[in-house]
């Protein structure tokens, strides 16, 4: 079953930017390859087989440490379209607060109209940012760059 998931308002939309990273692998020193620890020498080279450490070029920000860190307060599960644009999360509230425009779009619950005074989108984000703060002052200080947006975000669940 999937749900069809659609909601209007402010979001955050973070870049990561890049940068290297180190990992520990097993395997030929020489070649720089892993290698399976049972095999003891390098199959290429002749080589004893032991650890090495290689750098790569990463996402700065892990999204599943920052929900962690703000408690969830606002997430993103990388489903978004949007997200799937190297290096972008993008966040919404996960907690009640204010105004929540937020409908289930998929069959057979597909209805509804809603007026938006747009008077009213200014304000929205104002009290999005006070009531994040926080939140956002941690994620200012990871990310290369944070906006709130205000807009329309779809995805699936
Ligand atoms: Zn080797």
């Amino acid at each position: 079953m999937v749900d069809y998931n659609v909601r209007v308002g402010p979001f955050v939309v973070c870049k990561t930017g890049k940068a290297e990273k180190t990992k520990t692998l097993f395997g030929c020193v020489k070649c720089k390859k892993s290698k399976e620890r049972h095999l003891g020498f390098c199959d290429k080279c002749g080589t004893k087989l032991g650890e090495f450490v290689v750098t790569y070029i990463d996402d700065k920000v892990d999204d599943f440490e920052v929900m962690e860190h703000i408690k969830d307060r606002l997430f993103t599960a990388n489903v978004f379209e949007y997200s799937k644009i190297e290096g972008v999360h993008v966040y919404l509230s996960n907690i009640k607060y204010g105004e929540k425009r937020e409908a289930d779009v998929g069959p057979p619950d597909f209805n509804g109209m809603q007026e938006i005074d747009p008077r009213d989108v200014p304000e929205e984000i104002v009290r999005f940012e006070t009531r994040f703060e926080k939140d956002l002052k941690y994620m200012r200080s990871l990310y290369a760059s944070v906006e709130v947006k205000w807009g329309i975000l779809a995805w699936c669940s």
